[in-house]
């Protein structure tokens, strides 16, 4: 494993994205909407570090299964149940990899009428995009690795570690065919 962000670097990195959005949702009181499992520990750093009024509510969507590649195909495991017409919405994502589940989800979003939509996502792999998505708040930019911690998991194991890591595709293949 290998360590891409420092637990020091995430926490600079998170109070930079909260004085961004905090500069433009002043006198608002935003929604703020996580993808789980995945955002639920940046949501919740990023949620104090903006230290104004604002709502949170989560959706659990999935197109991964246990594998490490995206299969396109989204499916909503928990849907949102804030009314959003007339909010202002920000998805708050862990990373966007292909784009699939991002794009998936606010295309449903918007159907519903928000008075604005925005995204902000902790990692970005652009390198990896099949569908062009919007990101108006980027933490890290990051190549083709996959990535554990900080509430990221890779087969639910790792979501526990504080800083952000690589695995190495052997790490996988010996998980994957461990007993
Ligand atoms: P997309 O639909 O953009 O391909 O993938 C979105 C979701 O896939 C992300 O929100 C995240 O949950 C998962 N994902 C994408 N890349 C990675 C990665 O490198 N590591 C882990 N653990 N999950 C990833
Ligand atoms: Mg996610």
């Amino acid at each position: 494993m290998r360590l891409l962000f420092s637990t020091e670097e995430i926490r600079e990195k998170v109070e930079d994205l909260a004085s961004q959005i905090r500069g433009d949702y002043q006198g608002k009181k935003p929604l703020l909407v996580g993808l789980l499992k995945g955002s639920f520990v940046f949501l919740a750093d990023l949620m104090r570090a903006l230290d104004q009024p604002l709502e949170v509510d989560f959706v659990r969507l999935s197109s991964y299964g246990h594998g490490t590649e995206s299969s396109g195909r989204v499916r909503v495991l928990h849907g949102l149940k804030t009314p959003v017409r007339g909010r202002d919405v920000l998805v708050v994502e862990d990373i966007v990899d292909t784009g699939h589940t991002l794009s998936y989800f606010l295309e449903s979003l918007a159907r519903r009428r928000p008075a604005s939509l925005r995204v902000c996502t902790l990692l970005d792999k652009p390198c990896r995009r099949c569908v062009p998505v919007t990101i108006h708040y980027r933490g890290f930019t990051v190549e083709d690795v996959f990535v554990v911690g900080y509430g990221i998991d890779w087969a639910e194991e790792f979501r526990y570690l504080p800083a952000i890591y690589a695995l190495e595709k052997a790490e996988c293949a010996s998980k994957t065919s461990s007993p």
